[in-house]
């Protein structure tokens, strides 16, 4: 069975839950993954494909040490809002080199970098486990973009769901989690971006992706 805790907390004091899943003893080591959804809280699907995985993970562990947080962002889950409850985009909130605060409407980045609990609790984790292959699950683009040293992993997973990869999400992205993570520490940064589909459509179309990305068989 996973190891299942607690990460930290949401602004309204929801606890964000995270599975840990131990691959098998004769796994040859690997880079650690973590994977994370709804940190924007209109995103749903990206929970839907998450809880999915570690259910498999139940039948099967992972070829590589794995964390998973299905909702970071619940207080936006709970409200159906991107932002969290401070009306902070989580996903312009990290300590990158380009946080700014200066913001579109809609995209608050905080009011320092990382100010957030549910930007603070993910970066601790990611921190003290160790993990450097990332994967961020959004809608409602249909793309795997990769930051940092992502290209291979976003081109396999992109072959999978017949998203295709991408380095350039089309728009700037100042204190976004592949600006911290992908451009600043060049770890393997993905930003799975899943169309709007029904969840067993979402789930259907990226399962193989994820498993691959976590060594599993397809
Ligand atoms: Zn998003």
């Amino acid at each position: 069975m996973p190891e299942h805790f607690e990460i930290g907390k949401t602004v309204l004091g929801r606890p964000i839950e995270c599975l840990h899943f131990a691959p098998p003893a004769y796994a040859k080591p690997k880079a650690k993954a973590l994977l994370f959804g709804a940190i924007h809280g209109d995103e749903p699907l990206g929970i839907y494909c998450l809880a999915r995985l570690a259910t498999e993970l139940l039948a099967m562990a992972p070829g590589r040490e794995t964390w998973i947080i299905p909702a970071l962002n619940l207080d936006g889950v709970a409200g159906g809002s991107k932002n969290n409850a401070n009306d902070v985009d989580l996903n312009r909130s990290f300590a990158a080199h380009n946080w700014s605060p200066d913001y579109k409407a809609g995209y608050f980045p905080g009011k320092s970098a990382e100010d957030q609990p549910e930007a603070q609790a993910l970066s601790k984790l990611i921190e003290a486990s160790g993990a450097t292959r990332l994967i961020a699950l959004h809608s409602p683009f249909r793309t795997v973009n990769w930051d940092g040293s992502g290209q291979a992993l976003a081109e396999g997973m992109g072959q999978r769901n017949g998203y295709g990869a991408s380095s350039d999400i089309g728009y700037p992205t100042p204190g976004s989690f592949g600006s911290k993570y992908g451009v600043d520490r060049d770890f393997e940064v993905i930003t799975l971006e899943i169309p709007m589909l029904s969840d067993e459509e979402a789930w259907r179309e990226n399962r193989s992706a994820l498993r691959y990305a976590l060594d599993l068989p397809e």
